[in-house]
């Protein structure tokens, strides 16, 4: 992987503990930032994720935060403001699927997905605009998705909300230039975590043939294109996506 600097920078990754967010956090730790990394309830794998990480200890902190609970996030940025000050990057990585057609889907999931994707990235970009304005520097990253794009029978509601972030990235992007913070999305195709680990065989063979370079991506290759847009070296760039897909 590239190495990029990120030294004396803060980095907070929510959902970082597990999947495509670990390995975003990992990247981070060996480019030498501090990193918090959040997670919403899996205690046991946020205690593994910082064993594992052992050796980046004193630049490495671990909060429970659920993104969809406005105060929680009040709370967390409370103390960011006040133990660690001012921060240089978010990744607004947590999400969640609950897939069913349409015509079957339950309210209180086409809300859970809007509530987790979307509200979150929303709740989280709020505070950490105000925290990085102090500086006038920053860079956010959003993880969307390339169903945004083309839709998928069952994702009504997931694609809606990876749609509405690349939206809501957009319009920020274009509130926060002249501070000199840039908002992007990154689109990861498939990857093999948690996140698909309960598709069907014949699913999982269905999306290997729609991937020109057949096969499913990489959390690390995920992870890469993260750092760069969130590097000092993507100075020119917002408002933009970054298709991480092998060519979907
Ligand atoms: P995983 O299911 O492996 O991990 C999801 C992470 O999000 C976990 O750390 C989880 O916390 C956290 N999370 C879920 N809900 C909340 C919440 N309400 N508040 C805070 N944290 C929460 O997912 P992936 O790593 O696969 O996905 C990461 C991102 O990438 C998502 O936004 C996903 O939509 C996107 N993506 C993934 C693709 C894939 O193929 N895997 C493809 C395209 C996009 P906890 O561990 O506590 O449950």
């Amino acid at each position: 992987m590239i190495q990029f600097d990120f030294k004396d920078q803060t980095v907070v990754i929510t959902g970082g503990t597990r999947g495509i967010g670990r390995a975003i956090a990992e990247a981070f730790l060996k480019s030498g930032a501090r990193v918090l990394a959040t997670f919403q309830g899996n205690t046991e794998t946020a205690r593994l994720f910082e064993e594992a990480n052992q050796e980046h200890a004193e630049r490495l902190i671990v909060k429970q935060c659920d993104v969809t609970d406005y105060s929680a996030v009040e709370e967390l940025f409370k103390y960011i403001g006040e133990d660690l000050g001012v921060i240089q990057v978010l990744i607004n990585n947590s999400g969640i699927r609950r897939d069913q057609i349409v015509g079957m889907m339950p309210r209180e999931d086409w809300q859970a997905v809007i509530d987790t994707n979307l509200t979150g990235t929303f709740y989280m970009s709020k505070f950490a605009v105000q925290n990085m304005a102090r500086k006038r520097y920053g860079r956010i990253v959003n993880i969307t998705s390339p169903v945004a794009r083309f839709g998928m029978p069952g994702q009504g509601n997931y694609a809606a909300s990876k749609a509405g972030q690349i939206a809501f990235s957009a319009s920020l992007s274009k509130e926060t230039a002249r501070r000199k913070i840039t908002v992007n999305c990154v689109s990861p195709g498939f990857i093999g975590t948690d996140l698909i680990a309960d598709l069907p065989e014949e699913r999982v063979q269905l999306y290997l043939n729609l991937v020109p370079m057949r096969r499913f991506g990489e959390v690390d290759e995920v992870a890469s294109s993260v750092l760069f847009l969130a590097s000092k070296e993507a100075s020119y760039i917002t408002g933009t996506v970054l298709e991480v897909t092998g060519g979907l």
